[in-house]
């Protein structure tokens, strides 16, 4: 039974997420938009399917009927949305909607309620993707309809027994509107903050890789200095990948380069940040990590993928990686780290390839260690003067 409903809803959410996604095609300024549209349509349908038996059973034979054809317009306005025609889509449901809610309130003998619902008809338009020109010709529309019907004669000609249920139909569409434009604008928060997290993923990631863009790791690195924090930076690189370019193609080398990262990611602690730095060399950072760590973490690496190497259509791809490895404590400032790592790379690269250097070519005077000494003294030798 608890099987059936969760697989009831999985559908239900999956056929909710499939009616409201924006195509993938659509802008990105565009979508947010969309998607709140595409949600509208969607619970007017549902809360108008809900009320529409109501107006059946009592006794309204016309709201009922002007119900189900304003369920018929919202689907259309669907389709029309989702193959963009978002002006059309949009003035069939007002249309539909206003016709009913001006009929419902001609029934119900209540001219005030009209104010909520077009009150709702406006927020509508506001979230739409028009033209702002448009947005203020229909709002002035929207007032002159509802200033028209308010100065209309007061209607009359209903009995004691349908003006109680014209007064409860006519509270149950105004709690309605409430409810819609609660559900609204909580949707719409969600789908901002859906939006936003996929804009900050796309500016952090690298779109092939999946691994943290150039940007997003010099950031996080430079962040780990100024917390001045102990940590390695490992630069490594792919031996002799335009080979693989070439032997294989483009779209080969990408698989290949995909599934380095994926391996750099997996053979890392959580703590751990894997960036892509250029083509085919990626950026490590071990926070806490030592020369012995990182040389270990290094060796971690190249071990998986001497075990893991890339296999695409049954044809194995051996690649090798060359690495050069520098500590927080080997440089005064971040860029000179990096320099030394890429030194190390280069000569790891000069000395046949496929290996990892983490030793030579530091400038001691350069050194945070050389600067913490020296630090240190200074602040030693003013204790005792004092
Ligand atoms: P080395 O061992 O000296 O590093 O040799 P290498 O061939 O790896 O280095 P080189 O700098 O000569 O070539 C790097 C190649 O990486 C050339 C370039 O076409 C390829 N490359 C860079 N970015 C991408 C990418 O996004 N996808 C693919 N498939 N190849 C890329
Ligand atoms: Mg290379
Ligand atoms: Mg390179």
């Amino acid at each position: 039974m608890r099987s059936l409903f969760f697989a009831i809803r999985q559908k239900c959410t999956e056929l909710w997420r499939r009616c409201t996604k924006a195509p993938d095609a659509l802008a990105a300024e565009r979508r947010r938009s969309f998607e709140i549209m595409a949600e509208i349509y969607l619970l007017a349908f549902c809360l108008q399917a809900a009320v529409a038996p109501l107006m059946f059973l009592v006794d309204r034979p016309l709201l009922g009927g002007l119900n189900l054809l304003c369920l018929a317009a919202y689907v259309v306005a669907l389709v029309l949305h989702h193959r963009l025609f978002v002006a059309t889509a949009l003035t069939i449901k007002l249309c539909t909607f206003l016709v009913f809610v001006i009929v419902g309130v001609a029934v119900a003998a209540n001219q005030t309620s009209l104010i909520y619902y077009l009150l709702f008809a406006e927020v509508e338009l506001m979230l739409a993707d028009l033209r702002r020109r448009t947005k203020i010709l229909v709002t002035a529309c929207l007032i002159a309809i509802t200033l028209g019907v308010l100065h209309l004669p007061p209607l009359h000609g209903t009995d004691a027994t349908s003006s109680a249920v014209d007064t409860m139909l006519s509270d149950l569409g105004l709690a309605l509107v409430f409810v819609m434009l609660c559900v609204v604008i909580l949707r719409m928060l969600a789908i901002t903050d859906h939006h936003e997290h996929r804009y900050r993923s796309d500016a952090m990631y690298d779109s092939l890789t999946r691994v943290l863009n150039r940007r997003a790791i010099f950031e996080r690195a430079s962040v780990h200095w100024r917390t001045q924090r102990d940590f390695a930076v490992v630069l490594v690189d792919a031996d002799h990948f335009k080979e693989i370019n070439d032997n294989h193609g483009h779209t080969t080398g990408d698989a290949v380069l995909y599934h380095l990262a994926t391996l750099l990611r997996e053979s890392l602690r959580g703590e751990d940040s894997v960036g892509r730095v250029g083509g085919e060399e990626f950026l490590l950072l071990l926070p806490d990590a030592g020369k012995s760590d990182s040389i270990a973490a290094a060796t971690r690496i190249r071990d998986s993928l001497a075990n893991h190497p890339c296999r695409l259509d049954k044809v194995e791809l051996s690649v090798t990686l060359s690495m050069g490895i520098a500590t927080s404590d080997e440089g005064l400032h971040l860029r000179d780290l990096i320099e030394l790592a890429d030194r190390r790379l280069y000569a790891a690269k000069s000395a046949g390839r496929d290996q990892v250097v983490a030793e030579g070519y530091l400038d001691t005077a350069a050194s945070r260690n050389a600067q913490r000494l020296a630090q240190g003294v200074e602040r030693a030798l003013e204790t005792d003067e004092a």
